[in-house]
């Protein structure tokens, strides 16, 4: 089986996770820190915050913004659900804006339009969570843009484009946003196992964000309400949780970290090949932006469905039967149950459902052969005729 994502684990990164366990420390120990300043100086960010998962960055991140009961959050439809439901943990509401039909990420007008609405309405989001699809990274001049018109935060969910770039610079850096989430999971481009982390260049957003992942304690003397009881004391602040990543994690996410460059220029590669080998089939391959450079988490192809006989899941069963592990990068948001029973309808954004309908994600990871390319290539032509 030739699966749509998997990690390189070499023996750098087991010798690096090996030795944390042979230390002082599984967790919180000196691994973290090295981390988040690797990642910081790699993405040109004043701070990162590591934690278990991108989703935990996520709620930790929209806390830290302030978001509450009774504010809203918007967010595009096509994504893995966390970027949505990171509001629904703190309280907040859920708002979609339907997705540019050429690239996929969020579309610019329909965002322009629907916040002059929301303006006269006095309904206004608190935040946007802008999701860089597949690893191109979105329109972010235009989004910042509009949050200064608007006044809203801006949150990155960067979870596909560590190694991406916007206008020769490294997404993350959060020039145009408040802050930016990072994902580790073993799908994404570099791995920590489960791991995430919150990039910012906000003094007071890093520090709430830090407090927020252990429990609300603090042990900074300047941070308590009177002076500590002795050298053991630490005071819960507020109401934070466990959301630490293990030394064991950080330890792996360095030594994966050295190999970013060189896991991007080959899934670059891998899609320059695709779009090359793909052109004479009845499929739309990415469209890339010229500002933009993308990390390529995702290959994905939409199916001209007027052009061939058989629909997409009867493509997605045969290129499964063949052994090709193809996937569809995503569900609608809106259309989940959950969303559904919170008033969502299908048709409500017809550009993300339409994009749905045709779209499956090739195999693509940094270790894939040309060969193996080649097998996925002849397995959808053949699919396809
Ligand atoms: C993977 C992913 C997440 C969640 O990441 P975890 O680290 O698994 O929590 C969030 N958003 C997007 C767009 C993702 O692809």
């Amino acid at each position: 089986m030739i699966p749509y994502g998997r990690q390189e684990i070499t023996q750098d990164d087991i010798d690096a996770v090996i030795d944390v366990l042979r230390s002082d420390f599984l967790t919180q120990g000196p691994a973290v820190p090295s981390f988040e300043k690797a990642i910081a100086m790699r993405v040109g960010a004043r701070f990162g915050v590591a934690v278990n998962s991108a989703t935990s960055a996520l709620h930790i991140a929209c806390l830290s913004l302030g978001l509450g009961a009774g504010d809203c959050l918007w967010t595009t439809p096509i994504t893995f659900v966390a970027s949505a439901n990171c509001a629904r943990y703190c309280g907040a509401d859920v708002d979609f804006v339907d997705i540019d039909p050429a690239t996929y990420n969020i579309d610019i007008e329909s965002l322009g339009h629907k916040l002059e609405v929301a303006k006269t309405n006095g309904k206004l989001p608190k935040i946007l969570v802008v999701v860089h699809l597949c690893g191109q990274p979105c329109q972010l001049e235009a989004i910042r843009a509009l949050s200064r018109q608007y006044g809203f935060r801006v949150i990155e969910d960067a979870s596909h484009a560590i190694g991406a770039s916007y206008k020769d610079a490294a997404i993350g850096n959060c020039q145009y946003s408040d802050i930016t989430v990072f994902s580790f999971h073993p799908v994404k481009i570099i791995t920590t196992g489960e791991g995430g982390m919150a990039m910012t260049n906000d003094a007071q957003l890093a520090s709430r964000m830090e407090l927020l992942r252990s429990h609300g304690i603090t042990r900074d003397p300047l941070a308590m309400t009177h002076a500590p009881d002795g050298p053991w004391y630490y005071q819960q602040i507020d109401l934070g949780f466990n959301y630490r990543m293990t030394d064991l994690q950080a330890a792996l996410g360095l030594t994966q970290l050295t190999r970013l460059d060189t896991y991007v220029a080959r899934r670059k590669a891998i899609a320059a090949r695709y779009d090359h080998r793909l052109s004479a089939l009845p499929v739309q391959t990415p469209l890339q932006i010229a500002e933009a450079a993308s990390a390529w988490h995702l290959y994905v192809i939409r199916l001209r469905l007027g052009e061939i006989t058989r629909s997409r899941e009867e493509i997605v069963q045969a290129l499964r039967t063949a052994g090709i592990g193809v996937n569809v990068h995503y569900i609608p948001v809106h259309t989940q149950p959950y969303y559904q029973a919170l008033g969502f309808r299908a048709g409500d954004y017809p550009q993300a459902e339409r994009y749905y309908s045709e779209a499956i994600s090739l195999p693509l990871y940094a270790t894939m052969s040309d060969a193996q390319q080649d097998t996925v290539v002849d397995a959808l032509a053949a699919a396809l005729s």
